[in-house]
């Protein structure tokens, strides 16, 4: 096959890369335009370095036989709440954690920022905070809040991927939660737009006070939260489709297995629904949680083994769409781990950088191969996201995102290892399998591995949907 190339060709090149509809990497080469960015042509085959001396060798790139070539990840859930709260997270620190977990696209969710993405002119502000600080790409979530209807045709022509809702209050004021009948006007005015509308799947239906003793103990607070919750708000989501079936509804972070049958129904009645799990929910079980340990708190809670092991097999036959982090964080005090008081706690838990080696640690236990990962944390993702055009995959045509993957690396995960700002995280003492030795964002090394990290690097993100 005729291989084209020139001065500004970058080449990379090895025996272990993960095509599209893969399960396993093959010998391969991806040629990148450096002044493009993009990927130009895969070619099957590795090449060998001195039938090419006309690429310089800062543009070649041998993957070492022992590491895989990825595509980035595209994390479509974060919360990096700034402006507003930039003591709980960042730009800089939440895009730099991502990109040491491979993440090269990150997807800013509407709330716990203030202002929150509700509004075009909030979405400026919030563009304007992250300009000159982004290490991945960025593309955002808006929000419906009740009242905000009139908000939402503008904030799709202003680029947002689509639109977060809360059923169950959110823990922030600024983001208050809609009822049906705020949701009809806002699905309304988005059922032809071809955006998303995504739900935090959860309603209070308790009729009756829960015993609610002692605030330290994980089983009070799972308790609190039962899968009832999500049953419920499931089906009701369910039911609106049936009055919508143009506008597209995805359920952020499903916990409850219980809701799955509920799932199913929908999507073999021909629902346009997805469905995103979380790293916790996969790879954390309540029968394990230490009382008195808050950053294992989220919402909705993580369960027990035997939902866990049902979430896994959903993700297996289709059922759930994707995986992402939900990266929470807080500060240290809202956290409350001096007293240990989980109910008082924030719910959020940080995960940027730990996600692919999280996951990957428990799918080897489970020989569920490296591709199925990726098209549950990238391919599907970038879908979920609307950037299937140009990330998600190395094929021709798409963003250079590329991660060099150490399959075989065993870390610790301690406070020194992690990158967001607040040094809080249920995973911390772990030992995971498998690491990021380098990214690259659109052919910029973003990420050079764990012991160099970012020195000498400059952040080359872009804010998507401009
Ligand atoms: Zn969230």
């Amino acid at each position: 096959m005729a291989i084209t190339v020139d001065a500004h060709t970058q080449v990379y090149t090895g025996n272990n890369v993960l095509l599209p509809g893969s399960q396993v990497p093959q010998p391969a080469t991806v040629l990148v335009s450096a002044k493009t960015g993009k990927i130009i042509e895969v070619h099957a085959e590795r090449l060998v370095r001195t039938n090419f001396p006309e690429i310089a060798d800062d543009h070649w790139l041998e993957v070492d036989d022992d590491k895989y070539l990825l595509p980035g990840l595209v994390d479509a859930h974060v919360h990096l709440n700034e402006p507003g709260r930039t003591d709980w997270e960042g730009f800089w620190t939440g895009t730099r954690a991502a990109a040491s977990g491979g993440v090269t696209t990150v997807v800013d969710m509407p709330l716990n920022s203030i202002p929150p993405t509700t509004s075009v002119d909030n979405l400026e502000v919030k563009r304007h905070a992250a300009r000159s600080q982004c290490w991945t790409d960025v593309a955002f979530w808006g929000g419906v809040i009740p009242g905000n209807q009139g908000e939402l045709i503008k904030l799709v022509d202003a680029g947002v991927k689509g639109f977060k809702c809360f059923m169950i209050e959110s823990g922030v004021e600024e983001f208050p939660c809609v009822s049906e009948s705020d949701l009809r006007p806002a699905m309304d005015a988005l059922k032809d737009t071809g955006s998303v509308l995504l739900f935090h799947a959860e309603v209070d239906n308790h009729s009756a006070p829960l015993n609610l003793e002692d605030p330290t103990r994980y089983s009070t607070f799972l308790n609190s939260r039962p899968e009832a919750f999500e049953v419920d708000a499931i089906s009701r989501i369910a039911d609106l489709q049936r009055e919508y079936p143009t506008l597209r509804c995805h359920i952020v972070h499903l916990s409850a297995a219980s809701a799955l049958p509920t799932i199913r129904g929908a999507k073999a009645a021909g629902h346009k629904l997805t469905v995103e799990t979380c790293f916790h929910y996969l790879c954390l079980a309540s029968g394990t949680i230490p009382d008195g340990r808050p950053e294992f708190k989220c919402c909705p809670p993580i369960r027990d083994n035997a939902n866990r092991e049902a979430l896994w097999a959903a993700l297996l036959d289709g059922t759930i769409d994707c995986v992402v982090s939900d990266h929470s964080p807080c500060v240290a005090e809202l956290k409350k781990l001096d007293d240990g008081d989980i109910m008082g706690a924030w719910g959020g838990i940080s995960t940027l950088g730990l996600g692919l080696s999280l996951l990957w640690t428990e799918a080897r236990k489970r020989n569920v191969p490296i591709g199925t990962i990726l098209q549950w944390t990238s391919q599907k993702t970038a879908s979920h996201a609307d950037l299937a055009d140009r990330k998600g995959k190395i094929a021709a045509g798409y963003d250079a995102d590329l991660i060099i993957w150490d399959p075989d690396a065993e870390y610790i995960v301690t406070k020194g290892s992690l990158r967001f700002k607040n040094k809080l995280t249920p995973y911390e003492g772990l030992v995971l399998s498998g690491r990021v030795d380098r990214t690259f964002l659109r052919g910029n090394l973003i990420y050079k591995g764990f012991f160099d990290k970012f020195e000498g690097l400059e952040p080359s993100g872009v804010l998507l949907g401009l």
